[in-house]
Formats: structure tokens, sequence, C-alpha cells
């Protein structure tokens, strides 16, 4: 019997290095990006409608803020482009319910996307290669192949080249999460700004960061994480740099501004410390609301 209908969940994402190149004459950035995928999921449900009817969207889940319902959304923007590729029309409608923070640095919009890819190939047995999703989610944006792949992997040039990183064990994080989000675009500029006398490096992959992975060591891994964004989000949110500071206070092994934040990630020893460092930071006041993950899990993945 043909499906008419596919349930696709997806994992947020954590940087554990954000490396940024100098602004290059097109205004990108060339990147070494580090990322694992870890345990909040948006859900993303694509069901066939009525012949003529295009693609259309609905945002539900206790992250909806400034998520757009209309051709804008990321999800929808996916499920053209397949129709586009694999000419055909697409007639679709797209349930995203999502759990990963808005404009956090966590790559919600990414991770949508990346979840319709799967979907539209599992809805329409296209068949399609990991290489050939890898490629159309390059096309929508730079963190969506990773979004595709999860587990812990390089990505370099606009961060979409992307190579499985060795890691061993499972790390504990504790997010503390902003009501409002940071555009990605805004917190690059500022970083442009602050580097502007400077004589900035290519980035390069920590040999510290894989080291740690490959040995499991969670508290060295702790040491090495590095967002060359965090200052420049610090900069334009500098409430930031109090939480991190709370974070570290309370015995995080490990604390990074997510991305271009304003989400800031702390890796802890085990899921007690996750406990009690969730408490604290509740209590201190100076975060809005934390959550709890655990990774690196698998990416984009049919229920
Ligand atoms: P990144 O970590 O990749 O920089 P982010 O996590 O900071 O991204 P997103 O949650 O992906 O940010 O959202 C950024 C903006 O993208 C939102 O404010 C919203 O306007 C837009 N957007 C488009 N599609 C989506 C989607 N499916 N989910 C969330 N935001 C979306």
């Amino acid at each position: 019997m043909a499906l008419n209908s596919v349930t696709v969940r997806v994992p947020a994402k954590v940087n554990l290095q954000l490396s940024v190149g100098p602004r290059e004459s097109d205004g990108y950035h060339n990147l070494v990006s580090v990322f694992q995928a870890v345990s909040i999921y948006d859900e993303v449900t694509l069901t066939k409608s009525h012949p003529g009817s295009g693609v259309t969207i609905a945002v539900t889940g206790d992250q909806t803020h400034g998520v757009p319902e209309d051709d804008s959304n990321l999800a929808v923007k996916a499920a053209k482009l397949v129709g586009t590729k694999f000419d055909f029309d697409v007639d679709v409608h797209i349930e995203v319910k999502k759990s990963i923070p808005v404009a956090g640095g966590m790559a919600g919009g990414s991770a949508d996307a990346a979840g319709t890819l799967v979907a539209m190939d599992a809805l329409y047995k296209l068949e399609a290669t990991r290489e050939e999703l890898f490629a159309l989610g390059a096309e929508l944006g730079s963190d969506v192949p990773f979004m595709i792949s999860g587990g812990t992997a390089v990505g370099t040039g606009r961060g979409d080249q992307l190579t499985a990183a060795l890691s061993r064990g499972t790390y504990h994080w504790v997010f503390a999460l902003s009501t409002v989000g940071l555009s990605t675009p805004s917190v690059y500029a500022e970083c442009d700004r602050m580097r502007a006398e400077l004589e900035v490096a290519a980035p390069k992959v920590s040999d510290a960061l894989m080291q740690s992975l490959l040995a499991g060591d969670a508290q060295a891994v702790g040491r090495a994480l590095h967002n060359d964004l965090q200052g420049p989000a610090c900069s334009l949110r500098p409430a930031l740099s109090l939480v991190l500071e709370v974070g570290r206070d309370y015995g995080a092994l490990g604390a990074l501004v997510s991305g271009s934040g304003p989400t800031v990630a702390f890796l802890v020893a085990d899921e007690e410390a996750g406990l009690d460092l969730a408490v604290a930071l509740t209590a201190s006041g100076v975060v809005g609301s934390v959550a709890r993950a655990t990774g690196p899990v698998h990416g984009a993945r049919v229920l």
C-alpha cells in the first residue's frame, strides 16, 4: 500500500568547536565546526494532500515563536527543492512539532529541513542516496547535511563538508535557554566588527578536542570546547557572560555559547551533575529555562 504519511524525528546540535576564518569577498566565512547531535528533537510529519494543493505547513509544540508558517519556512523550502530536483509536483502538508529552541544556535530550522528531506525520500520512495540528500541539504543551509547524519562530525568549508569524527562515550549537557533569539547574521557581523583590525588565521580542527573525544574523556572535552562566536554573542547579549560564569561556578566541565547563541551549553560529568546544575541555574535567576540532553545521537530518522 502506498504511504500517505511519514514522521521523522530530528535532533538539535551543539558545536563543540566553532572556528571562524576571515570574512571572504562574498561575505561568507570559512569554518571549522565540530558538531555533536543532542537529544532534543523536532518531529516532522509529511502527509500527502490533494493534487494542486501544493506545500502547506503548521508548526506546533512548545517552541513556535517566530517560526514562519509560509514558504519561508526551511521545511517548505526543502519539500519544494525535492520536487524541483526529482521533477514532480509536491502536494504535501508538513506538521513540525518543535522542541528545539528557535533562533537558539541549535540549528532548529536546519533540523526541520533535514527531517523534511528524509521524509520526502520515504514518502515518495525516491531512494535517494545519502550523498544526494547531503547535496540537497547543503543547498538549503550549511548545517543541514549534519542534521541528516547526526553523531559527531567535523564540518569544513562553510561547515557543510562533513567528515565523521571518532567519539567514545555519552556526553551529558545542560542548556540554558533564552526567550529571545539572536540572529545568526547579526552575530557574524559583530564578529567581523570586533576583528576589523586583526589578522585572522584560517580555522583548523583542534587536536586536543579530537583526542579527548577519541578517548571519551569528558573532562578534557570540557576544557577543549571553543567557539569564536562566543565573544560576539556576549557582546550583543552581555547577560550571556553571567550565565557562563554561573555554570562554571557550579562545576560544569565546560561551558560555551552554542553556535551563534544565545543558548549556553554546559558539559557535565553525568546525569546527576546535570540535574544539580539545572536546579542551580534555575535558582540563580539569570536563566529563563533549562533543558537537559545527551549526545551524540542519530540524525534525522523515520519513526
Ligand atoms: P543555527 O544554529 O543554524 O544558526 P538557529 O538555531 O540559531 O540556527 P533557527 O532556530 O534555525 O536558528 O531559526 C532561525 C530563524 O529561521 C528563525 O527565527 C525563523 O525566522 C527562521 N526559520 C525558518 N524555518 C524555520 C524552522 N523550520 N524552524 C525554526 N526557524 C525557522
